[in-house]
């Protein structure tokens, strides 16, 4: 019997023992890792503190307000601060955008007049790049190197390497349009899904597609197939894990589709995963997925599930995220105790967790208890998984809301997931499911159909990971 099998047969052996529906344990047992607690024991790991606070510093939350420089075809994406000054910042910005000529300043600075006075909170602050600061009350500067002075600090650039934020602020003298607006469509807030776009804006200051494709068991020429059947048809957000062994397979079609469809790799967004048996050695198992996928960088890197040294692993994907070979930092079968022992210990909040959800399957407490964090929720086994999506995809409910809406049984699920903010990755090998699995966006379900699903939660796990 093999490793997932075992561990299904012990989750269901443990299930009918307890006599208590598995939905109802916020935090999953985890058999497959009993050395976790004894580990988490080991370090004297504190309950969390008010998570609000440490959470604050270092990403945004759900609905937080984002300040966007626009320089040219770039975009910094920034975080205000949280004092008066910023406060006032974006009060001005509700009233249009400000456009400000910048120059160049001690080559550590870009520099220019915000054309009106702000609340100054000045504090003596030696920068970073990315830092944005008010100085004298009227001049507003990005830093791209290190200054020490009195200043105020009006936000920091997310989610951008030094080396990034050098490139967009460019070599010269740049002119940069502040703005609410992410685009001229509108202000868009972290962890709200745009569904004109089909997108999420993470914490980390990079925008997500919200529909996507899993490549779990698709072997070499199946998965270069569905990833390239996926960028044909629309879709931009692809996951893979080392342990799915087809990270190549997954560059290798990107690649093909860059090419034969003219796609930028600025638009895919692919996601893989270390396992816990990597966490000894994460830098190694790093290099090797970025040489694997062979696509430059890699758009976010999760730990496949909690083992010994996950918080080691973490902090080197964090030092990757420095050096903008990794771009965003997530976490997959991580549940409210395990997050709440995780956080104070990273610097870098997840942007996001994966985890099984679907409708037997709903983590009705931990889905909003992640998402107020303003880590988006993705979903593994949307459709119950393979040799379980028969049942999901023929229950009646699921059914009669389909034909209500002339779409398929897949549709539904997947839309009622957008709808409650999860992110869908479904796995498909057949080009016809993934078209329609992109195809998401032309109908709605109602408040009583959503209700109606939310009715079918019973607690079945299908599989730990
Ligand atoms: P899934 O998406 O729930 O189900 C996949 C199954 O659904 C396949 O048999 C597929 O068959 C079928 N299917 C897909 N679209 C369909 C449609 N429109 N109509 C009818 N059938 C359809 O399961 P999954 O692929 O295992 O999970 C999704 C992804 O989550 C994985 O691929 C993987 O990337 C990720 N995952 C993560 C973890 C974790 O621990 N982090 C664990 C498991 C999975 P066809 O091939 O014929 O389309």
């Amino acid at each position: 019997m093999n490793r997932k099998k075992m561990l299904s047969v012990i989750m269901m052996l443990l299930m009918l023992l307890a006599c208590v529906p598995a939905c109802q344990a916020v935090n999953p047992p985890n058999p497959s890792n009993p050395s976790q607690t004894a580990e988490q024991e080991h370090t004297g790991v504190q309950a969390a503190p008010e998570a609000s606070s440490d959470i604050r510093s270092e990403s945004p939350s759900k609905g937080e307000t984002l300040i966007y420089a626009h320089i040219g075809e770039k975009t910094l994406v920034i975080r205000p601060e949280n004092n008066s000054s910023a406060e006032a910042f974006v009060e001005l910005l509700q009233d249009g955008d400000i456009t400000v000529d910048m120059h160049d300043y001690g080559s550590f600075e870009k520099v220019g007049p915000l054309g009106t006075t702000l609340p100054t909170n000045d504090e003596s602050i030696t920068t970073e790049p990315g830092d944005v600061i008010l100085y004298q009350g009227n001049q507003i500067t990005i830093y791209y190197d290190t200054n020490s002075w009195n200043f105020t600090r009006l936000g920091k650039v997310q989610g951008m390497s030094p080396d990034e934020i050098r490139a967009a602020l460019g070599e010269g003298d740049p002119t940069v349009t502040f703005s609410l607006k992410e685009d001229s469509e509108g202000a868009i807030a972290v962890g709200v899904f745009d569904f004109e776009n089909h997108t999420v804006l993470l914490n980390s200051g990079y925008t997500m597609p919200i529909m996507g494709l899993g490549t779990y068991s698709l072997d070499h020429d199946t998965c270069v197939n569905s990833v390239k059947a996926l960028l044909k048809g629309g879709g931009r957000l692809i996951d893979t894990a080392y342990m799915y062994h087809n990270e190549e397979a997954v560059g290798e079609g990107v690649r093909q589709a860059m090419e034969e469809y003219g796609i930028p790799r600025e638009e895919i967004f692919v996601i893989t995963k270390l396992y816990p048996n990597q966490f000894d050695d994460p830098e190694a198992a790093i290099e090797m997925a970025l040489k694997k996928l062979d696509l430059g960088y890699i758009d976010m890197m999760l730990l496949h599930h909690p083992g010994t040294n996950d918080v080691k692993a973490y902090k080197a994907m964090e030092s990757y995220v420095e050096q903008g070979k990794i771009r965003s930092l997530g976490l997959s079968n991580w549940y409210v105790e395990e997050l709440t022992e995780f956080l104070p210990q990273v610097a870098i909040t997840p942007a996001l967790v994966q985890n099984e959800i679907h409708p037997y399957y709903q983590e009705q407490d931990v889905v909003p208890f992640i998402q107020e964090k303003g880590i988006v929720v993705q979903c593994w086994y949307p459709l119950g998984g393979r040799g379980h999506t028969a049942e999901l995809l023929g229950d009646e409910t699921i059914v009669s809301i389909a034909k209500a809406h002339g779409v398929s049984a897949a549709q539904v699920i997947l839309r009622w997931d957008l709808q409650r903010g999860i992110v869908v990755i479904p796995g498909s090998s057949n080009p016809e499911h993934i078209r329609e699995n992109l195809d998401l966006f032309g109908f709605e379900l109602t408040e009583e159909e959503m209700a109606a699903i939310r009715a079918l939660d019973r607690g079945e796990k299908h599989d730990w990971y």
